[in-house]
């Protein structure tokens, strides 16, 4: 299979658009949340047209054809990260939901006073704050681990705090603002070593499709839809039956039950367990639709444009007197971060907007990791593979003019 981005565009209709500058949108906000294509937006048309009932427990036409869509899209999501049998997909509401349900459900049991959480520096706020609060309602310590210079995680400092006292390892598989791709196999190796779970936020690998997630060293894997081109709202926890179902619910109401009565409830096994109440039909069911045109593409296609993408706005950024970018390791998915000296980032991302050039700037959910960096906010340029080396181009040229104006 080959690679053409104009046809690949074409299956992405927000992209023909012309911004109010009167120059064509350059999308390079992907980090933040992807364009979704033509077959996603008709799968919610088609959703709501054709298929729209409650899943469940009704017995007519519509609802028994829901309920199989919404099931058959569970099997799509674990196909899409080759989970083998052992491992249960739960729908959440995103990735934020699925790292709480790690750090409450899973931690609530699992932790006590002096047992360490092992995360990262570079870690987005969602694998940061359920730590902290499950943390001080066991007694429990958050550590993280130091990144180095170039923006990878330090592994001297990895193996100085990993211990018998670390219960789990929490990491991202590829960093929002660095664009680090970590090496979670041996970090996993490492922390299992110890008999630590391990916990990956897949956040930001799997719209880059990066190698699959179904290694069993991976207790929990946490994905978003709406940064892998499907719509808001959805997200999947994966993890081993064994251990969701030792794990205690965490919402409570319809659907999540076995028995209710007066004298007690109790409860379903995974998936189920964890998911209480009606959930976002449309957006579970239309997640797998994203996930099948994204397992229809050729996937090193993908990966070598992206990195192609990656290395010239890399390299043609870097020629820039008094520009820094953060995340400089060879491993990387295509998001860039930088800095000017003298300049604000939200002034460079603001007239970006004037070129219709989509970025974002500020601590990208990310404080701790402003911290290390010594900064407090970045410019970030995050690229999808509907982007197109013109539009690399074309953004230098533009930063460079903004620069001569702003400096
Ligand atoms: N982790 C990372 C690394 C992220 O970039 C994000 C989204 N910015 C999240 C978690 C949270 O994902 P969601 O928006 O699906 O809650």
């Amino acid at each position: 299979m080959n690679f053409d981005v104009d046809s690949i565009r074409n299956d992405f209709p927000i992209l023909k658009q012309t911004t109010k500058s009167g120059k064509p949108l350059v999308y390079f906000d992907n980090a933040a949340t992807a364009q979704k294509p033509q077959c996603v937006i008709d799968a919610i048309v088609k959703f709501y047209s054709e298929d729209n009932a409650n899943i469940h427990r009704g017995v007519y036409e519509l609802s028994d054809r829901t309920t199989t869509a919404y099931e058959n899209a569970r099997q799509v999501l674990k196909n899409f990260v080759k989970a083998s049998d052992e491992y249960e997909a739960v729908f959440t509401s995103g990735a934020t939901e699925a790292l709480n349900i790690v750090a409450q459900c899973w931690g609530a049991d699992n932790l006590k006073a002096g047992d360490e959480i092992l995360l990262s520096e570079m870690e987005h706020h969602a694998n940061i704050v359920p730590w902290q609060f499950i943390a001080k309602q066991t007694g429990a310590v958050v550590r993280a681990i130091k990144i180095t210079p170039s923006g990878e995680l330090d592994i001297d400092d990895f193996s100085t705090k990993l211990s018998e006292k670390t219960k789990i390892v929490s990491v991202a598989h590829a960093s929002n603002v660095l664009g680090t791709i970590n090496d979670i196999e041996s970090i996993a190796k490492q922390a299992k070593s110890v008999g630590a779970k391990v916990s990956i936020d897949a956040a930001q690998s799997s719209p880059h499709m990066l190698e699959d997630l179904s290694s069993e060293l991976y207790d929990f894997v946490s994905l978003s839809s709406h940064k892998c081109f499907a719509p808001t709202g959805s997200g999947v926890l994966y993890a081993k039956r064994e251990i969701l179902n030792s794990m205690r619910p965490w919402k409570f109401g319809g659907d999540m039950i076995e028995n209710v009565a007066w004298a007690g409830t109790s409860f379903r096994s995974a998936p189920e367990r964890f998911e209480a109440g009606t959930p976002n039909i449309e957006s579970n069911i239309v997640f797998a639709q994203a996930c099948k045109y994204l397992m229809s593409l050729d996937i090193e296609a993908v990966e070598k444009h992206e990195q192609e993408l990656l290395a010239l706005l890399s390299s043609q950024l870097s020629e820039i007197e008094g520009l820094r970018i953060f995340g400089t390791s060879k491993n990387k998915v295509s998001v860039v971060s930088f800095a000017v000296d003298g300049v604000h980032p939200n002034d460079i991302s603001v007239m970006l907007n004037n070129y219709g050039i989509a970025t974002r700037t500020g601590h990208h959910c990310a404080e701790p990791l402003m911290n290390t960096l010594g900064v407090s906010g970045t410019c970030r340029a995050s690229l999808a593979f509907y982007n197109t080396i013109e539009e690399v181009e074309f953004f230098v040229k533009s930063l460079k003019r903004i620069l001569n104006i702003l400096r």
